[in-house]
């Protein structure tokens, strides 16, 4: 059974991002984005310095990667899905996994029921 808790992924941004600010993101490749790694609107991210970038999930539990350009800086423009055929696509289903789970693990603290 999946399970989604739409309140967790309808998040405004809060990072004062000059396009994102207080919108819900749809799209990660908007130009002019200065969104964190860990925008409120993602609901899940892992920061990778070991491949130069982030993991994280979008509003649609998809994986994504996007490169650091220098710290707290990020190359949104050019932010990918990892699909078939990305080159992370095989560890990336893994870390996605774990990022579901863990994003379903903290719901309740965030969410009391
Ligand atoms: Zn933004
Ligand atoms: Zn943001």
């Amino acid at each position: 059974m999946y399970r989604t808790n739409h309140n967790a992924y309808e998040r405004a941004c809060d990072c004062t991002c000059p396009i994102h600010h207080g919108q819900p993101r749809a799209t990660y490749t908007n130009p002019g984005c200065y969104c964190l790694a860990t925008c409120a609107s993602q609901p899940m991210t892992v920061l990778a310095p070991q491949i130069g970038g982030a993991l994280f999930l979008d509003a649609h539990n998809a994986l994504w990667f996007v490169q650091a350009l220098e710290p707290g800086h990020w190359d949104w423009r050019y932010a990918t899905a990892v699909n078939i055929g990305h080159p992370l696509f095989e560890v990336g289903t893994q870390i996605a996994g774990f990022l579901r789970d863990t994003h379903l693990m903290l719901l309740p603290l965030v969410h009391p029921l």
